[in-house]
């Protein structure tokens, strides 16, 4: 979730509801974190299972970074979850939007970077540092397998990002169209009140060559499937005044393959990249218990 909406959200849940809208969010993202760890081969699941409450649960930490207004490299926390693809005054398949940083930023500036946003370039930091620690790992540098895990739950974090649509696209909660709240509505609760029932297919893992050009193409894949959302939504509100059980119904009806595919997807994808960073690191041989080095005295 994003902070503008998170913030937003955050306003009207005190306005009108105890409930916290924004933990539904994190909670998305550790069903699809929990299903990507179950999908991973058998070279990987010993070590990511025995982790896996571990992994899970800080697959939400990159969302708790803005609250606390987290900054590295790249700026701000905020715009590391998103890039508003469609607002970069360039059509589909959006072939002249920079993806190298540098040019990037020097063609839209600074300001204009930091609202449109940087999640490619976000997930490539957190793999290459994945990769590393991999390759410590595969050294038997002490901690290692630990860093591994953390930086698997927080790379997890940025490629399911990816699969939302509303997280590729300027009118990120129905703004443009006058559907705002989209955003949590089609994320956060639509999952929650659907979960036992949506129908996602088994996690496949599948080679990334280039990890910033897969979440390029990821995101590029988000923007177009927005309008089905939209429409959804419109067809569910119409003669309708809240958004109540019947609402959610009819959002399903409309929503429901899109959903179930990002889902999948997404868990997906977040395997397939923990896997092609542990390849590319050499494959090392990942402890399932990591039994503490005696620490030599010094005299
Ligand atoms: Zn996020």
């Amino acid at each position: 979730m994003r902070t503008r909406v998170a913030v937003l959200a955050g306003l009207m849940a005190i306005v009108l509801t105890p409930m916290s809208i924004g933990a539904w969010g994190m909670d998305v993202h550790r069903l699809i974190t929990t299903r990507a760890i179950s999908g991973l081969p058998p070279a990987l699941k010993p070590y990511f299972t025995e982790r896996s409450g571990f992994i899970t649960e800080h697959s939400a930490d990159p969302d708790l970074w803005r609250i606390v207004g987290l900054r590295g490299d790249l700026g701000d926390e905020d715009p590391n979850h998103f890039l508003d693809i469609d607002g970069l005054d360039d059509p589909r398949p959006f072939a002249n939007v920079p993806r190298d940083w540098r040019a990037y930023v020097a063609k839209y500036g600074v300001e204009r970077t930091n609202k449109s946003g940087r999640l490619p370039w976000r997930t490539e930091e957190i793999y290459r540092l994945l990769v590393a620690r991999f390759q410590d790992v595969g050294k038997g540098q002490p901690y290692a397998a630990e860093n591994a895990a953390y930086l698997s739950a927080v790379l997890a974090h940025y490629i399911e990002d990816a699969h939302q649509p509303f997280h590729a696209v300027a009118s990120y909660d129905g703004q443009a169209t006058n559907q705002r709240g989209i955003h949590a509505r089609f994320e956060t609760e639509l999952v929650m009140r659907n979960r036992l029932t949506l129908k996602l297919t088994p996690v496949t893992i599948r080679p990334i060559a280039n990890i910033k050009d897969f979440v390029f193409e990821t995101i590029i894949e988000s923007e177009a499937l927005v309008a089905t959302i939209l429409a959804a939504d419109r067809a569910a509100t119409t003669g309708r005044e809240f958004y109540d059980d019947a609402y959610y119904a009819a959002f399903l009806k409309g929503s429901r393959p899109v959903l179930e595919r990002r889902l999948s997807e997404s868990a997906s994808a977040a395997a397939s990249a923990i896997v092609a960073a542990w390849t590319e690191a050499g494959q090392p041989k990942m402890p399932v218990k990591v039994a503490p080095a005696p620490v030599r005295i010094r005299r």
